[in-house]
C-alpha cells in the first residue's frame, strides 16, 4: 500500500476558524452531515470529507473543490450534527476563502474580508463622490434644479461625465477580475478532479442557468425552507435592476434623455418593483437568519457585509426617490449621495464580497455537471 504524506497547513486551519468555522475542531467524523445532505452526490459525498480536510489544513483539496459550491448552505447538516460542529458554516468559511484566493487583486480581497477595514470600504467612495460634489460647486452654489424647478439627480451628479467616468472603468476591472478568477478556478478544479472529458459544455451551461433561474436546488432544504422565496426575490430584483440600468443607458446615449423619468415610464415601473422586491427579499433573509440562528448560525461578517450593502442600495434608492417626489432637497440629495456610495460598494467589491458567490457557484455547477458530478440534474 502506498503511503501518503500529509503536510497540514496550520495557518489555513486558523484562517477557516477565523472566517466563521470556529466549530471545526468539534467534528468527530460521524458522517451524520453527509447522510442528511440532500445535495451531495453518492460518490465521495460531502461535507464530512471537507470537515476532515479542513481539520488537517488540506487547503489545496478544499479551495479547488467544486463540492464546496454544490452546497447551498441549507444548514440541514448543521442542525443534525451531534457535536455542534456546524459543517454548513465551515463550508461557508471555506467558500469565502476560495473567493479570496481567486479574486484579483488579492490585497483587495483581504481588505473586503476584514471587519477592521469596513470603514475604509465606505470611506473610499464617500471621498470620491465628495470630490465630485466639490468640483461642481454644489457646496457653495447649491444644486441646480431640473426642468420645471424639480429636484434632479442628473443635475446633482451628471451621468456624463461623473457617473460614467467612474463606473465604466470600474465595471471593466470587475469583469477582468472575474474572468481571471474563473480561468484559474476552472484550471485548478480540472487538476484536482481530473480533466473534464466528454461532457457537452454548452448543455452544462444551459442546465446550470435553468437550475439557477428556477432555484430548483433550494427545494432540497429542510431546516431553512423559507430561503427559496427570499433568495428568489433578491435574485430577480437584481435582474430587474440590471434591466433598469440598461434602459437608462439607452435613454441617455441613444435618446439623449436624462432622468428624472415619469413614474409611469417602463424604467420606473421595473425599477420600483425591483427595488421593493429587493427590500422585501433582503428583509426576509435577515429575519430567517435570526429565526434559524440556533439551528443554522447567524452567519459571518462576510455574509453581513453583503446584506448591509444590498440593504443600503435598496433603502437609499427608495428613500431618495420618495424625498425627491416630496421635493425635500435637504434629505433627497444626501440620500442619493448615500445610494451612490452603496452602489459603488456593491460593484467595486463584487469580486471579493459575497456577491462573487454568484460567479464561483455558477462556475462550479457548470464544472460539476460537465464531469457528471452534480446530483441535481
Ligand atoms: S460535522 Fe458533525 S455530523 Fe459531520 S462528521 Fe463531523 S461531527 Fe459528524
Ligand atoms: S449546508 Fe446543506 S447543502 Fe451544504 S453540506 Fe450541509 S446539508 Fe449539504
Amino acid at each position: 500500500m502506498s503511503e501518503q504524506i500529509i503536510s497540514p497547513d496550520l495557518n489555513f486551519v486558523k484562517e477557516v476558524i477565523a472566517s466563521g468555522g470556529e466549530s471545526l475542531k468539534k467534528c468527530y467524523q460521524c458522517s451524520t452531515c453527509t447522510v442528511v445532505c440532500g445535495m451531495t452526490p453518492d460518490k465521495t459525498p460531502f461535507p464530512r470529507k471537507e470537515m476532515l480536510y479542513a481539520q488537517w489544513g488540506m487547503k489545496d483539496k478544499l479551495v479547488s473543490n467544486p463540492d464546496i459550491w454544490l452546497c447551498h448552505q441549507c444548514s440541514d447538516c448543521t442542525a443534525f450534527c451531534p457535536r455542534g460542529a456546524k459543517p454548513g458554516e465551515v463550508l461557508g468559511a471555506i467558500r469565502k476563502m476560495t473567493i479570496k484566493k481567486y479574486s484579483k487583486p488579492t490585497a483587495l480581497g483581504s481588505m473586503v474580508s476584514e471587519p477592521k477595514s469596513a470603514i475604509l470600504l465606505f470611506a473610499i467612495p464617500t471621498i470620491i463622490f465628495l470630490i465630485f460634489v466639490m468640483i461642481q460647486g454644489h457646496f457653495t452654489e447649491g444644486v441646480p434644479r431640473g426642468e420645471g424647478g424639480i429636484i434632479s439627480f442628473s443635475k446633482f451628479m451628471p451621468p456624463i461625465p461623473y457617473i460614467d467616468f467612474l463606473f465604466i472603468p470600474l465595471a471593466s476591472l470587475v469583469v477582468l477580475s472575474f474572468v481571471l478568477g474563473i480561468k484559474e478556478y476552472w484550471s485548478d478544479m480540472s487538476k484536482s478532479c481530473g480533466k473534464a472529458k466528454g461532457g457537452d459544455i454548452n448543455k452544462s451551461i444551459i442546465d446550470t442557468i435553468v437550475e439557477i433561474l428556477s432555484h430548483k436546488r433550494f427545494k432540497e432544504c429542510n431546516v431553512t425552507k423559507d430561503r427559496k422565496i427570499s433568495h428568489l426575490l433578491v435574485f430577480y430584483s437584481f435582474i430587474g435592476l440590471a434591466i433598469t440600468t440598461s434602459i437608462a443607458v439607452f435613454y441617455l446615449y441613444f435618446l439623449k434623455w436624462e432622468s428624472p423619468y415619469p413614474q409611469t415610464n417602463i424604467i420606473k415601473i421595473i425599477g420600483n418593483i425591483s427595488g421593493i422586491a429587493l427590500l422585501i427579499g433582503i428583509s426576509m433573509i435577515v429575519s430567517n437568519r435570526i429565526k434559524n440562528k440556533d439551528k443554522a448560525g447567524m452567519g459571518s461578517y462576510f455574509d453581513w457585509l453583503f446584506i448591509v450593502i444590498v440593504y443600503g442600495v435598496g433603502a437609499t434608492g427608495m428613500f431618495a426617490q420618495i424625498f425627491r417626489l416630496l421635493d425635500i432637497a435637504i434629505i433627497a440629495y444626501p440620500m442619493y449621495f448615500a445610494h451612490l456610495v452603496f452602489i459603488f460598494a456593491l460593484f467595486a467589491y463584487a469580486p471579493f464580497s459575497k456577491m462573487a458567490h454568484m460567479v464561483y457557484r455558477t462556475t462550479a455547477m457548470v464544472f460539476a455537471k460537465h464531469i457528471g458530478r452534480d446530483k441535481i440534474a
